[in-house]
């Protein structure tokens, strides 16, 4: 059990540190304990737990966004990734007064019914037991990079194409070249929204995200995870165009806790950050992971050991697979339980990823953490091939 945190580092209720790369699944890139934020949700604090009614602070953030992400002119908050995706969607079908949308295989898009499908390449089952099996109705499931096939599905019925620009849940897969552009160019021909789910990719990918990176900017974006640094908020950012139907006030958007001051207070501190000083941090950051990858590998090699990696951006994915996993489908069929063998073995040795292997770089990660986790992994996967 975590006691507390400093930085990329976490402690137990028994004293052992670790050098953490799941940072509470993705947000903490300034680390757990970054000053500036701590500092505006104190100052936030001070004026009250007021919530409900556009701030300031909101307008702020707002214009930060708009600053950062290529695609940004209106944003509106909510409070988690989830919601957000349920809004874009939204948007896209008051916009377009269509009904159908387009989703890919292996994408996570959050846990409402009608998205929770599909989360693994190889099935297109709902996620979980419980789950409403008409909520998905007017969700197509198509296979992420099949240009033909999207353009085969696409007509006056979908409203929407929604998609992560990297497949970072999947396994950190980039796009192939040209899949997102055949996208934007698809979906602007057939009159339907495109949605870049960057819940992950956002400000990680860096600053501009997944659409600075690849130059494709969506009609619509979902923000979340490190926007707030560790508090509760996300976004559904786009043009003015594509954000009429919440500008104009014609389509009901509701939450409580949407754009509360304290969330609002952490993104527009880190933000800031990360605008100030996006030249040293991401390359620093990337060039960190590709040496991390490149640690891992040539410790497999070595060792003989059936693991894989990919990465993109300050994302990394470890694969236990014989064959290098190039490829959204090739993730199908690979043994997930040995993936949690690896990662208790980590954890052993005072580094922590998450348990599906999938590991996040923050800010605080220095030259010292990456050759004691590249340690790790040596030290574990002897352990793991060798007994
Ligand atoms: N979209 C993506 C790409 C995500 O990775 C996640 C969360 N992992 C979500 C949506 C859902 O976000 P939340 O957990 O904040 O609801």
């Amino acid at each position: 059990m975590q006691e507390h945190a400093d930085g990329c580092h976490v402690t137990d209720t028994d004293g052992n540190t670790y050098i953490d790369y799941a940072l509470g699944y993705g947000p903490l890139l300034l680390g757990h304990t970054p000053g500036p934020v701590l500092d505006a949700v104190r100052r936030a604090l001070d004026l009250g737990l007021r919530t409900g009614g556009v701030t300031a602070g909101e307008a702020e953030l707002a214009e930060r966004v708009a600053e950062c992400v290529p695609s940004a002119e209106v944003t509106t908050f909510l409070s988690s990734g989830t919601e957000a995706v349920q809004l874009a969607l939204r948007i896209a079908r008051s916009e377009t007064a269509r009904t159908r949308v387009v989703k890919f295989r292996g994408h996570y898009h959050g846990w409402a019914d009608s998205m929770h499908v599909a989360n693994a390449p190889g099935s297109d089952d709902p996620t979980t037991t419980g789950q409403d099996p008409l909520a998905a109705e007017n969700v197509i499931l198509l296979d992420w990079g099949d240009l033909k096939a999207l353009n085969e599905t696409l007509d006056d019925t979908i409203a929407a194409v929604i998609t992560e620009p990297a497949a970072v849940n999947a396994g950190c897969f980039e796009p192939e070249p040209g899949f997102l552009e055949g996208l934007r160019r698809a979906t602007t021909a057939n009159g339907t929204m495109l949605i870049f789910d960057e819940i992950i990719t956002g400000f990680r990918l860096g600053l501009g995200g997944a659409q600075g990176r690849y130059g494709v900017n969506p009609d619509l974006t979902v923000l979340g995870k490190a926007l707030g640094a560790g508090l509760p908020i996300s976004a559904v950012t786009g043009s003015r165009a594509a954000m009429r139907p919440v500008a104009s006030g014609r389509m009901l958007h509701r939450g409580t806790y949407n754009g509360n001051p304290l969330s609002v207070a952490s993104g527009n501190a880190c933000l800031k950050q990360l605008a100030n000083s996006a030249d040293v941090l991401y390359p620093r950051m990337e060039a960190q992971v590709t040496r991390l990858a490149a640690g891992i590998r040539e410790a497999a090699e070595r060792l003989a050991a059936p693991v894989h990696v990919n990465h993109v951006g300050t994302c990394l994915q470890v694969f236990v697979s014989p064959s290098p996993v190039e490829r959204l489908t090739d993730t199908i069929g690979l043994d997930k339980e040995a993936v949690l063998e690896l990662s208790g073995l980590l954890v052993e040795r005072g580094v922590m990823t998450l348990p599906r292997g999938l590991m996040y770089l923050s800010v605080e990660h220095t030259e010292a953490d990456i050759d004691d986790t590249i340690w790790a992994f040596e030290s574990a996967l002897d352990a793991f091939t060798h007994g």
